[in-house]
């Protein structure tokens, strides 16, 4: 297949190792490998309920001497933007040749790599190790977060060693896997045959593999979604905890069915041979990681069935998707690497991740997944979260872009001081303005869809990975357009404001109010994570325990010197709850005193007194009179044009 991946291998002296394994060659091109240096990869996953796997893995030796190889484990996981290889958690390693069990080290400063020194004569040289599933902060997708007695998600990257040094390219695996017995799996690896007990692959590139999750479990239903029309075929694989969570309405299959027409229309290409949803319903959020030819999507447990999860995992899901365009075949040159050891330059994240949230959100309300009431709601929350967020004084968003690796795995406590991965929802607002520009500009004749088009789309079918830099992506945007986008793109990265700001909004002809209504996608957002979230109220936001994870500083809650870690034992003299402290709020807009709240943290009781009384509010969008709605315009389906 064509690949457009510019980078060179690392090499060191250890590297003449791997020539001899036939392996180590230039990240430019897939070059055809001798059968005999293929890699054995066998997985057993008999044990995954109970959260371990483990695996047999038989690398081909050519030298006759006697010499030292050197192993790695993948540290850099694409889509993860950082280095969250669960290396802590590979347990029970050992290395054979012809029988005889190896002294293997561990490297004193790259803790994910081994030296294996190989015997003279050797032909085959055997790694066995296990992966257990502790559960790790911070990656949703370890087998400790993944797994349960009925369902199982196996992301090779925490199974498989590989040569170090190598592009991942030019590695070539036969993959197996042994299921519980009667569970069902999916995949995107190709060819699957059933032999001896085990599920078998034809030998596929490393990258492939990694890229190729595999969901399992014995509770599974599928979905053709595939839009009459489209040859590439389009499968929602559902593994529940239950019978009740495959009970999927027909409506919903037919919004995600009209999902995969709306990608095909914005993108008018495919860059994959077909398409699995890999759907795992058995957490408490939802989060996605991405692939190209299929994304690993996990949900609350009646995640696909509720009705208060329907826009939220809708739109996971449209994002997952929208990676095959934006991050799988079209990739910023930093996170491009041949490698799953070469650090990852998250510089461009913000269109990685945040053009994807905003056609994700788009996508989603063409094709019926949510509607455009839900769409103003939780842009009108995601503003709010801006507004309030005051690390944006001191932080800009091209730091957090950068930063990235270190804000996946913060704590959420002082997020609004830190900031987080805030181009989830600051990208959606530049590419709304951008889009905004796009359509005003031409009048109407051109607009971020065109763009789409251009920049991730055809020629249909390729299934590659063209790397970008910044400047291709400013000479795209004139070439649809000419404008400055250079300096528009600049004063949203490099700029750090006081709240609040909403150029995005205030482009498509909206803004932001505050009422007592409830803003629907804080409800469902709060029905998703069990937090209570009064922070464009009092200051709060609080965990179902009542411990504060975040206040804002300039609320009436940070004015009365309450802090993230403090757990709320009282309100106004009666023990704490939820619903109490929010009918306090309610009843302190009518009187003069103001709400006592009694905390306990290191041993420490403490009283604050809060003087707010302004009532809940929630944010919402508002039409500025006498602009045009373009975003109106925007949510318009296009599939069937
Ligand atoms: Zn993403």
């Amino acid at each position: 297949m064509p690949f457009f991946l510019s980078h060179r291998a690392r090499c060191s002296p250890l590297c003449l190792c791997l020539l001899w394994l036939g392996l180590a060659l230039p990240a430019t091109a897939a070059l055809p490998q001798e059968p005999s240096s293929t890699i054995v990869l066998d997985v057993d996953a008999t044990t995954i309920s109970r959260k371990i796997l483990s695996a047999r893995e038989s690398f081909p030796v050519a030298s006759p001497l006697a010499h030292t190889v050197d192993l790695v484990y993948p540290k850099w996981i694409p889509g993860n933007h950082a280095p969250t290889g669960p290396i802590a958690d590979l347990v029970n390693l050992r290395f054979t040749a012809d029988g005889k069990v190896l002294a293997w080290v561990r490297d004193p400063v790259d803790m994910f790599r081994f030296h294996i020194p190989v015997p003279a004569e050797t032909h085959l040289l055997v790694a066995d190790f296990s992966l257990v599933g502790a559960y790790v902060p911070g990656n949703d997708f370890a087998p400790g977060n993944t797994s349960t007695p009925v369902q199982g998600d196996v992301n090779w990257d925490q199974v498989v060693l590989y040569p170090a040094d190598t592009a991942a390219d030019g590695v070539t695996i036969a993959a197996s896997i042994r299921l519980p017995d009667g569970w069902s799996y999916a995949t995107a690896l190709p060819h699957p045959r059933q032999e001896g007990g085990a599920i078998h692959f034809d030998p596929i590139s490393l990258t492939t593999l990694i890229d190729s999750p595999l969901m399992c479990g014995s509770i599974m239903r599928e979905f053709d979604i595939t839009p009459k029309g489209v040859s590439q075929r389009h499968l929602l694989d559902l593994f529940a905890q239950s019978p009740e969570g495959l009970s999927v309405s027909p409506e919903r299959i037919v919004a995600f069915r009209n999902l995969v027409g709306e990608a095909g229309a914005l993108f008018r290409s495919h860059h994959y041979a077909s398409y699995h949803f890999l759907v795992e319903a058995q957490g408490e959020a939802n989060d996605g990681l991405e692939h190209h030819q299929s994304s690993d999507d996990q949900v609350p447990e009646l995640g696909m069935v509720s009705a208060s999860f329907a826009a939220e995992g809708g739109t996971l899901m449209a994002h997952e998707m929208i990676h095959s365009w934006n991050g799988k075949f079209r990739r910023p040159a930093g996170l491009a690497t041949p490698d799953y050891q070469q650090p990852m330059v998250g510089e461009l994240l913000w269109v990685y991740e945040g053009l994807t949230s905003y056609w994700a959100e788009v996508l989603a309300t063409r094709a019926g997944l949510e509607t455009e009431a839900q769409l103003e709601d939780r842009l009108a929350l995601d503003q709010a979260e801006l507004d309030r967020r005051t690390g944006r004084n001191w932080r800009n968003l091209q730091d957090v872009s950068t930063s990235a690796q270190l804000l996946y795995s913060a704590s959420q406590q002082w997020t609004i001081l830190r900031r987080s991965t805030d181009y989830y929802r600051e990208g959606p607002l530049i590419w709304l303005q951008v889009d905004s520009i796009l359509r005003e500009r031409s009048k109407g004749a051109r607009s971020l869809d065109t763009f789409a088009a251009e920049f991730f789309g055809p020629p249909d079918g390729v299934i590659a990975v063209k790397p970008y830099t910044y400047d291709d992506l400013v000479a795209a945007l004139d070439h649809i357009a000419p404008f400055d986008w250079n300096t528009l793109l600049k004063d949203n990265l490099l700029a750090t404001r006081p709240t609040p700001v909403s150029p995005g909004l205030e482009a498509a002809g909206w803004t932001v109010v505050y009422t007592d209504e409830p803003n629907q996608a804080a409800v469902d957002a709060e029905s998703t994570s069990q937090q209570t979230d009064l922070s464009t109220s009092i200051g709060l936001l609080i965990d179902p325990d009542g411990t504060i994870v975040d206040i804002v500083p300039d609320s009436a809650a940070g004015r009365a010197g309450l802090a993230p870690a403090l757990k709320l034992m009282g309100v106004n003299h009666r023990v704490y709850s939820p619903d109490l402290l929010r009918q306090a709020i309610v009843n302190a807009e009518t009187q003069q005193q103001p709400i006592d709240l009694l905390t306990l943290a290191d041993g420490y009781y403490a009283e604050f007194s809060v003087d707010y009384h302004n009532g809940l509010r929630s944010p919402h969008l508002k039409r500025i009179a006498g602009k045009p709605d373009l975003l109106t315009t925007i949510l318009q389906p296009r599939r069937n044009q």
